[in-house]
């Protein structure tokens, strides 16, 4: 960030906070701040405020040194971090033969689909970042993020990195009151905060798997070096007790339990080697919310009717104009990253495959979305 940025963030930020800004020759700014803001800085009534590189003494210098930014970053609190964007209508043309968008990329291997129908509206979604920190013998971190449609319920994994690009492609407004009102989530709160947990879970995981593969062969090797160490120890007792095996007498007898002393004592040293070690390398995760961004998109939405044996049951899927691809089916179960939808004879519940599968122990097949806590067959509560 050069001075002139600063500059301008310190200002807008200042008229966000009731203060009155006036800009000054030499990168100087005149505040005239109500009195929270000046006891937090401890500012005069009027404060001038330099940018300039030189520290004048008629001015409060503001540089990036210091704990300027942390000062004023909690000035921004939680405001900063939440942002609500509207990507313009221009975007919203839908796709030229709408049945082929599905034949593509619907994949209901035990039901038939019929498309019933294709509307131009409005989605919200949802994207959020978070930073993760892995702390073993060595630290790790980045950031995920995650995507969500509130209107249809469905996972936007990679969409939601295109529909970034598309974002900053794209001419954007503030939400108009129209568009939110006609956009609303479908989720209830607990449901959203479950899937937005699972989501991150899983994509953490997916993070860490290659520094915890790592880790794993750096305490695999450890682990046998400790192990060959206390091995060659171990020689030296075990040799002198199976000399002395035939020997009798007092003296024999005395050397025999000084050795296995030593056994036992070598076996202790072991044990607390590879106590140190599992501590050395126990891992903690730390993840933290960082910015959310309330997004309201143009969609083409699909309605599409799905039949089961006797049933059926209507949904709908939102094809994303602004980077021209379908996101998956709606999920009742599992965090339905793919494409593939089992349904479930009794509701019609849409699954993945995994949330059908046989029960490990009658293996009967059970709808997971019906029954999440167990095979209702199996008393046990099998999974
Ligand atoms: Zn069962
Ligand atoms: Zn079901």
């Amino acid at each position: 960030m050069i001075m002139g940025e600063l500059r301008d963030f310190v200002a807008e930020l200042m008229e966000r906070h009731g203060a009155a800004v006036e800009p000054l020759a030499g990168d100087r700014l005149q505040v005239l701040a109500p009195t929270p803001l000046r006891a937090a800085f401890g500012w005069p009534e009027l404060a001038q405020l330099s940018f300039g590189a030189q520290r004048p003494r008629d001015a409060i210098s503001i540089g990036l040194e210091g704990d300027w930014l942390d000062r004023f970053g909690s000035l921004l609190g939680e405001s900063g971090r939440w942002a609500s964007r509207q990507l313009m209508a221009c975007t919203g043309e839908g796709p030229s033969d709408p049945e082929r968008v599905l034949n593509r990329s619907l994949n209901f291997p035990n039901a038939t689909w019929r498309f019933q129908g294709l509307t131009a509206t409005f989605t919200r979604c949802m994207m959020l970042t978070f930073r993760y920190s892995a702390f073993s013998d060595e630290k790790y971190e980045g950031l995920v993020r995650i995507g969500l449609n509130l209107s249809t319920g469905a996972v936007l994994d990679d969409i939601i990195e295109e529909l970034r690009s598309a974002l900053a492609r794209e001419q954007w407004q503030v939400p108009d009151p129209a568009t939110r009102l006609g956009s609303s989530s479908r989720l209830e709160t607990a449901a959203l905060e479950a899937k937005i947990r699972a989501l991150v879970d899983h994509r953490v995981r997916g993070e860490l798997k290659l520094f915890l593969r790592a880790m794993h062969r750096r305490m695999d090797r450890d682990r046998r070096r400790v192990h060959e160490y206390h091995e060659d120890l171990r020689k030296v007792p075990i040799k002198r007790l199976s000399a002395l095996a035939e020997a009798t007498g007092e003296t024999p007898g005395a050397e025999r339990k000084r050795e296995q002393l030593r056994m036992a004592a070598i076996e202790r040293e072991y044990q607390a080697k590879l106590d140190d070690l599992r501590h050395h390398y126990a891992t903690r995760v730390v993840v933290e919310w960082l910015q959310g961004l309330d997004l309201y998109i143009p969609v083409q939405r699909f309605a599409v009717l799905i039949r089961r044996r006797k049933g059926e049951r209507r949904i709908i899927i939102d094809w994303h104009p602004a980077v021209r691809r379908l996101e998956p089916p709606p999920c009742d179960w599992g965090l339905g990253l793919d494409h593939a939808r089992l349904v479930c004879d009794d509701k019609l519940h849409l699954t993945g495959p995994e949330g059908q599968a046989v029960c490990r122990s009658c293996a009967k097949r059970w709808c997971r979305a019906c029954a999440p806590g167990g095979c209702p067959r199996c008393e046990t509560g099998s999974r």
